[in-house]
């Protein structure tokens, strides 16, 4: 045999990065009579399985050709097929190399087998292996433990994994880690940080282990205190840290923290980026969400989709749908069902209704299925412009390709039937459906009620409602509005005076501004600070100019302040929207546009605020409240006063 040849066959396998190139390498080892080299065949079947993606069929088809298969090749068609989206077939080929007498079954092939089970999640399977390996004295090998461990720890089962731990013989920094992150896994906190304290040697991964069981408890204190005492941090521990800050709400955390990453001429990893967008799209920062769009171009994370499925979401959430629309027609090809239903959702949310139509069908047209989720942005899209009969058409079209409805899309349906004030519609869909409906559908359909003023069907939603969630304040403040609406002043007074006896507290409203790359919160009746302050000098100021040159008559006397105001005494001008409005009109220069995201819907009243300031002030201003955006320009609002 040629040596030659075979050193150059071993070279250019390492340079084929396809599965094309691979074949083409395979056929010239065909040519050279070297396709059943042990070595060789071994290294092309490795090459396939675990290096090129979308191979390891391929893989299979090799190892079933081969006419010498040996224990080599089968642990390596295991160990793929362990880690691949079946790993139940990992053990049709355990069984296969049985049958065919391979041997030696070592630890290896059980390490492998172990991975499979654990990602099966399969705890009966994971326990016939671990009796198997006992019985061959294999149980006691590092590699076999160690996948032990991690299996019990998937399947929940902490104690087998601590027993298996305590029972190792010397176990190395690889074990430490499998049992501190079995500590975690199963919701253990205290043993993990005692494991962590003795461990006798620990590594980065180590570090990042407990970083990352820290931000899962909740911990973000405890978080920030290992991040700031790791001598040596890298991607995971950055992105585990700026993730976390985000998913906790501390949104000027992950920014700060991406801004280091970035000045200590860091890379920062796909994780970090998406995990820094989410916080953007969440705290509306649209200015932060523009400086990571041009750090994305820049540094060449546009081919990823998961990014730019991120930077569409941030854009969309913080109100901007022509940046929206740019991402999403930018992407072309790359665009995943996630990109669609996010594009869809951003139309929709703006009250787009029709333009939402059109683009699913432009997605369905390049052959993208439709699942659960476009739906539920469809029909809200129908909803929130009153298409009542494209919405019917939707849901059914559902059935028609086999996705069963959930009760978020028959809550979508009650929605539908509820705002266009076919209230009795709405009544009767959500008591034919198969589920039966929960505490945010009736709220819904009460929400209409209130909408429309139908006391008879409120009181008998109120019934329902408060058997199944009986201390929620928005209910009460829902049914007291109906009977504001019918003029029924009396039972108004009742309705306030049984929740302010049974200490019902309403959730507090807050809205949140963007100034200078910085986000101020106001929540209303807080505590006076230098913020706070100057917002209520600038709001006394505005609600002058307001009277005397818009006109406006605050909407105080007929209680008719809203769906859920913070009700405070002098109630509506201590809303948290026109204080983050007064604070950006004071901070903000001309010409700016004002994003506010407020956490509940915003009230009549500071609707009709706002509609007044975009007009005196010739400003535009866009509000996310909890259930869609608004955009104030020359004295009307994108919502057409429906919502
Ligand atoms: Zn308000
Ligand atoms: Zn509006």
């Amino acid at each position: 045999m040629n040596n030659n040849i075979e050193n150059l066959c071993l070279s250019l396998l390492t340079k084929c990065k396809t599965l094309q190139t691979t074949k083409q390498l395979q056929a010239f080892m065909c040519k050279n009579g070297l396709e059943n080299h042990p070595l060789l065949a071994g290294k092309l079947l490795l090459h396939c399985v675990l290096t090129i993606s979308d191979a390891l069929d391929y893989g299979r088809r090799l190892l079933s050709y081969s006419p010498r298969p040996d224990a080599f090749m089968y642990n390596t068609l295991i160990r793929g097929l362990a880690e691949s989206d079946s790993p139940d077939n990992a053990v049709h080929a355990f069984m296969e190399m049985r049958l065919k007498s391979i041997s030696p079954i070592d630890s290896f092939t059980f390490a492998f087998l172990l991975k499979a089970a654990a990602n099966l999640r399969c705890f009966r399977f994971g326990m016939e292996l671990h009796c198997q390996a006992l019985l061959r004295g294999l149980d006691t090998h590092l590699f076999v433990g160690t996948t032990l461990v991690s299996l019990y720890a998937e399947c929940g089962s902490l104690n087998f994994a601590r027993k298996v731990f305590d029972e190792m013989f010397q176990p190395n920094v690889v074990a430490w880690n499998a049992i501190l992150t079995a500590c975690f896994r199963c919701g253990d906190v205290k043993s993990g940080q005692e494991l962590f304290e003795r461990m006798p040697i620990r590594n980065l991964t180590s570090w990042d282990i407990m970083l990352a069981g820290h931000v899962k408890a909740g911990e973000l204190e405890l978080a920030r205190r290992t991040f700031l005492g790791m001598s040596l941090k890298d991607d995971v521990s950055w992105s585990t840290m700026i993730v976390g800050f985000a998913q906790n709400g501390c949104f000027d955390e992950a920014f700060g923290l991406f801004r280091e990453l970035h000045q200590l001429g860091l890379k920062p990893n796909e994780a970090s980026l998406t995990g820094v967008l989410s916080a953007s799209a969440q705290a509306g920062a649209f200015e932060f969400a523009k400086i990571l769009h041009g750090f994305i171009e820049k540094a060449g994370f546009v081919w990823i989709v998961s990014v730019n499925n991120a930077l569409l979401d941030a854009y969309s959430k913080c109100g901007d749908v022509r940046m929206t629309q740019l991402v999403f027609e930018r992407m072309s090809e790359r665009k995943s069902i996630v990109s669609w239903t996010s594009m869809i959702t951003s139309l929709a949310m703006h009250g787009y209704g029709a333009r939402a139509i059109q683009l699913f069908h432009k997605m369905e047209n390049h052959g993208i299925k439709p699942d659960g989720v476009t739906f539920i942005s469809i029909l809200y899209a129908c909803s929130h412009a009153g298409l009542i009969e494209e919405g019917q058409r939707y849901f059914s079209k559902m059935r028609d390709i086999n996705i069963e409805p959930t009760i978020e899309h028959y809550g979508c349906m009650v929605d539908l039937y509820g705002r266009a004030g076919k209230l009795e519609k709405a009544y009767e869909f959500a008591c034919e459906m198969p589920v039966s409906p929960n505490a945010i559908i009736w709220r819904t359909l009460l929400g209409a009620c209130s909408l429309h003023g139908n006391v008879k069907l409120a009181e008998e939603i109120e019934k329902r409602l408060s058997r199944l969630d009986p201390n929620n304040s928005g209910d009460h403040v829902l049914l007291s509005n109906t009977y504001a609406i019918a003029g029924k002043w009396e039972d108004v007074a009742s309705v306030r005076r049984s929740a302010s006896e049974q200490k019902i507290r309403k959730a507090p409203g807050r809205s949140t501004i963007e100034v200078e790359k910085l986000v101020y919160s106001f929540v209303a009746g807080q505590k006076q600070n230098e913020v706070v302050k100057e917002a209520y000098e600038k709001l006394r100021e505005i609600m002058l100019r307001l009277k005397v040159e818009g006109g406006y008559v605050p909407e105080i006397g007929s209680v008719l302040h809203d769906i859920e105001d913070e009700e405070k005494e002098d109630s509506v001008n201590m809303h948290s929207e026109k204080l983050a409005v007064a604070f950006g009109m004071a901070r903000l220069g001309q010409g700016k546009v004002l994003r506010i995201v407020k956490n509940l819907r915003i009230c009549r009243d500071c609707h009709v605020v706002m509609k007044l300031i975009s007009k005196v002030y010739g400003l535009k201003i866009v509000v996310r409240d909890r259930s869609r955006f608004h955009s104030f320009e020359a004295g009307s609002c994108s919502c057409g006063d429906y919502w």
